[in-house]
């Protein structure tokens, strides 16, 4: 393989939501198929499920997955993703102003891990679903945050490495209609987005409001409801 042809391949961080398989199908769109893999954390979330599904979307896509273990968030602990004695709370923390399922600084930390893998690959691109337009109140999903850990990753590896980020400014609407025009539907029903871990999802925690709130909006039925619904629907 040339030089010139993994410059243009891509990593994509790949958690197993609406929002990372999106960005598998806008990356495979842009770089082609072939040009990229997908990176998948296992950080001691609660919910084993998004992992299944992460591995289940690369497949379907034809992506190859790496899966790399990050223990110490769970170590950490002080959140309601990793810690099963903590509940998923609506709103956000008075003191913080952050809600309680904010992991400090997973974000840099996952991104700071596929640029490592990237460079082992000798790719030049990762892509990742953040977004500041509508999100969950996450600081390290803002557009500043990753423009200056892009500029920290490439002095600190010396290498010119391009974080992508398609969704950052998208509500989730918007990001539901680019699901629809890059075919990638289909694959948002095998997504999970449930902060409750269970499936078919429960419609009433924050994440699963906020997704049913997106797909409305686009005037799109969610393939994920829809493959519970009606068990052999052409996205079952
Ligand atoms: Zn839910």
């Amino acid at each position: 393989m040339t030089e010139e042809t993994k410059m243009s391949q891509a990593l994509v961080v790949l958690s197993g939501g609406q929002d990372s398989t999106t960005c598998l199908y806008w990356a495979l769109d842009r770089f082609g198929a072939g040009q990229v893999e997908a990176v998948t954390f296992d950080y001691g979330q609660r919910h084993r499920i998004e992992l299944d599904c992460a591995a289940r979307i690369a497949a379907q896509a034809g992506t190859p997955q790496t899966v790399l273990p990050i223990d110490t968030f769970a170590v950490l602990g002080g959140n309601a993703l990793t810690e099963s004695g903590i509940a998923v709370q609506a709103g956000v923390d008075a003191q913080t102003r952050l809600p309680n399922t904010f992991v400090p600084g997973r974000n840099l930390i996952f991104l700071t891990f596929a640029a490592a893998l990237a460079y082992q690959r000798g790719f030049r691109n990762v892509v990742t679903g953040v977004t500041q337009t509508d999100y969950s109140g996450y600081p390290d999903c803002r557009q500043a945050a990753i423009q200056a850990l892009e500029q920290t990753l490439r002095l600190g590896m010396e290498y010119a490495i391009t974080i992508h980020t398609p969704l950052m400014f998208k509500s989730k609407a918007d990001t539901v209609r680019l699901a629809r025009v890059l075919g990638a539907l289909p694959a948002l029903a095998d997504t999970h987005t449930c902060y409750n871990g269970v499936q078919p999802p429960c419609g009433e925690c924050p994440a699963c409001r906020l997704r049913a709130q997106g797909f409305a909006e686009a005037g799109i039925i969610d393939p994920l409801i829809e493959r519970f619904q009606h068990p052999a629907a052409p996205y079952s």
